[in-house]
């Protein structure tokens, strides 16, 4: 089975001090490297799959455990693109025009962003996603991803308390604020905009040839 972890694209502390390293250790080391192990062990009753995207679909009816495992795995890798050392801030590019045409200002996106990631009740995610000619903000539960839904993720915040709560325990709007103020990743959210389509990162591809191995 060749479900990797994707490693991260900074250093451990290279949030800080808007997340930990403590933190992102613990949430790439060990949470994010969960799903992947369990990924791999329950994938042996999908030996057909190709792409991890292919799995998260195919298993996106029952929200059983090889769904929660891959969908998870696949978030994650997402999720440590969606933010970078020095982001933050006023977008940039097309995405700029696109938040400015589908809500108004950057202003108003941010506030809605924080209302809708604030606002989603227990464990989740919050994206900006593409869906049509109009960019959305929408929150998911548990696992549940844009993947399934046939929208175009192009930034995500993961909302899980394991994401924040060493760093800023209760306050979740401080860590949403964080997030828009210093470390979303425009440039990564301009690239999905401009693609158009799901680019995953190649360690999180599954090789058939592995697959079939087993
Ligand atoms: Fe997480």
């Amino acid at each position: 089975m060749n479900v990797t972890l994707p490693p991260l694209p900074y250093q451990l502390d290279a949030l800080e001090p808007h997340i930990s390293r403590r933190t992102l250790s613990a949430h790439h080391g060990a949470h994010h490297a969960g799903y992947v192990t369990r990924t791999r062990a329950l994938m042996r009753t999908s030996p057909d799959a190709t792409e991890l995207e292919d799995v998260v679909r195919s298993s996106a009816r029952d929200r059983g455990p090889l769904f929660n495992a891959a969908a998870q795995t696949w978030n994650h890798a997402f999720l440590w693109r969606s933010m970078r050392p020095g982001g933050g801030g006023e977008a940039r590019g097309a995405i700029a025009e696109a938040i400015e045409a589908s809500f108004g200002s950057q202003q108003s996106f941010h506030q809605q962003f924080i209302t809708a990631a604030g606002d989603q009740f227990g464990s989740g995610w919050a994206w900006l996603v593409k869906d049509g000619e109009r960019l959305k903000i929408v929150t998911t539960a548990n696992a549940d991803t844009p993947l399934i839904t046939g929208q175009l993720p192009l930034l995500t915040i993961d909302v899980w308390e394991h994401a924040y709560y060493l760093d800023y325990q209760h306050r979740r709007l401080d860590y949403l604020a964080a997030f828009l103020g210093y470390l979303v990743n425009w440039d990564f959210a301009n690239e999905n905009l401009a693609a158009g389509r799901l680019s995953p990162p190649a360690s999180v591809k599954v090789a058939r040839q592995v697959v079939s191995s087993l």
